[in-house]
């Protein structure tokens, strides 16, 4: 690797995250890895998950849960994403578990599998208002149409409003979901519907769900600031670095970057870090501060597609490491900055940073 720029994934942040879930649940623990595990490697994470507590994986796509089967990961695995069902054979194929919520899904899917069965977790739609069966029908129905080609495992739902304190609509999906089972709990093995959210507000309680659905957490981040307060055992795992590849004085009235939006005011010493938006750094993050050598830094000017420019309180050698996201930079501060969620900055910073684990 030649760039200086890189995403470090602390693995023993994963390890401790994923235990301390694990020891205050009595659920078992689906760690959800889609995604690239919200950017942290889809593969390190989940064999570290696997080796923690978790003991299944959660991913959205069908060519992310081959990604992990072809690493040699044998952990059960749900793909919680819809996928249309002539894929059935290949979800068959490689032991993978899907979702549905049709009984046409069922038809179509049987002309699509060999030999080996389909596992399935029904998915129910209680109040988010996108995927799932609504109504008890829908499910009767479609445990009418499964034969044995299917092997009904699992059944499921996914909570709006987890991470708000007082949400009303949170206990309206628990209640609609066991009014929709109703009677038909002992013919799934797996029934679940909390994410990080859930998962930790319902800790301790006696609910009669066996499977928690935990991502967010397990990266050691909170799902939101509400919840900050019942994580604070959580440790962030995600740091984005890089170093100074130039370090110049300029003198007062000189403009920096396209559109030549800022200009210095006096004397300034101004260094460039060698990150851009095509790296996932976008434009809005312009404005926001890194760490130097733990003085915060302002981004000065536009970012660019490649590296962008800050302002240094005095010269700092070629090469002084520069911290972007993580550590004395947390990572909801840019979320904030951002004005969006930690979990779109981790998923932004795309595949051309490196990532390594220590
Ligand atoms: C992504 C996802 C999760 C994990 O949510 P977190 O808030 O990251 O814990 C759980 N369930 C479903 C259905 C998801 O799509």
């Amino acid at each position: 690797m030649y760039r200086p720029s890189k995403i470090e994934i602390d693995r023993a942040a994963i390890a401790h995250n994923v235990s301390e879930i694990k020891r205050r649940i009595p659920q078992q623990l689906m760690a959800v890895v889609k995604a690239n595990a919200y950017g942290h490697g889809a593969v390190e994470v989940a064999t570290i998950a696997l080796e923690n507590g978790a003991t299944m994986l959660g991913v959205a796509l069908l060519e992310e849960a081959i990604e992990l089967r072809e690493a040699g990961i044998d952990a059960p695995i749900l793909v919680m994403e819809a996928q249309f069902p002539e894929y059935a054979g290949v979800a068959a194929k490689h032991d993978v578990i899907l979702s549905v919520f049709s009984a046409e899904w069922f038809e179509e899917a049987k002309a699509h599998l060999g030999e080996r069965p389909l596992t399935v977790h029904v998915k129910v739609d209680t109040g988010m208002g996108r995927l799932g069966l609504r109504t008890r029908e829908e499910l009767d129905a479609l445990l009418e149409v499964a034969d044995d080609r299917f092997v009904i495992e699992g059944i499921y739902t996914h909570f709006a409003t987890a991470d708000e304190p007082d949400s009303a609509l949170y206990h309206e999906q628990q209640v609609r979901f066991d009014r929709l089972m109703d009677g038909l709990g002992s013919r799934f093995k797996y029934i679940h519907t909390s994410n990080s959210a859930g998962a930790i507000r319902m800790a301790g309680e006696d609910v009669p769900y066996n499977l928690v659905r935990v991502g967010i957490a397990i990266y050691g981040l909170y799902p939101s600031s509400e919840m900050a307060s019942f994580y604070s055992f959580l440790r962030p795992a995600f740091t984005l670095k890089s170093k100074l590849m130039q370090v110049k004085r300029l003198e007062a009235g000189q403009t920096i970057s396209y559109g030549a939006t800022y200009t210095t005011t006096e004397d300034e010493w101004i260094g460039t870090v060698p990150v851009g938006y095509a790296d996932g750094w976008i434009r809005k993050a312009g404005g926001f501060a890194v760490d130097v050598n733990g003085n915060r830094c302002p981004i000065v000017g536009r970012v660019c597609m490649d590296r962008f420019m800050i302002k240094l309180p005095r010269a700092f050698p070629v090469g002084t490491d520069v911290t972007l996201v993580g550590g004395p930079v947390p990572i909801d501060e840019l979320a904030a900055h951002l004005e969006t969620i930690n979990y779109e900055v981790v998923c932004q910073l795309t595949g051309r940073l490196p990532r390594h684990y220590v």
